[in-house]
This record gives C-alpha cells, structure tokens and sequence, in this order.
C-alpha cells in the first residue's frame, strides 16, 4: 500500500473533476455544434426577395413561400 497526503488527495480530486468538467463541456459543444449545423442546413434565405424559411426536408430546390421562385439550398451566412 502507499501513502496518500492530504495534498495529493487534494490534487487528485482537482484533476478529477476538471477531467470530468473538461470532458462534459467537450460533449455539449459537439451537441450544440450539431444542432447548429442542422439549423444551418433547414433555413433557406430566398435569393431575390430575402424571405427566410424553414424547410426540414432533404430536397435541393426549395419553392420560396413568399414570391414563389426555385432557389437552391446553400448555407446560410452569419452577419
Ligand atoms: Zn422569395
């Protein structure tokens, strides 16, 4: 058996738990970043009218419900 000091036991719990912070923080932005991108993927921004939309579906030519022309899914750009 081997002797443990408080000290270590101390730092042992420290980097244990932020491990483990390090670890869920890692998880909730790979699912925040997913989430993202499928938000990026289901909004449309209709090219001569600027009408946003959503539309979940996987089709490429999308119908603008405001003026009614075809426009092509594509990403969304940030301001
Ligand atoms: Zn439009």
């Amino acid at each position: 058996m081997f002797r443990v000091t408080l000290t270590h036991l101390i730092l042992i719990y420290m980097a244990v738990l932020l491990g483990i912070l390090c670890f869920a923080w890692v998880i909730g932005e790979l699912i925040r970043f997913r989430q993202d991108r499928h938000q990026r993927r289901s909004t449309v921004v209709c090219d001569i009218c600027g009408h946003s939309f959503e539309d979940p579906s996987e089709a490429e030519l999308l119908t603008c419900p405001s003026c009614g022309r075809l426009n092509e899914r594509g990403s969304v750009r940030e301001i």
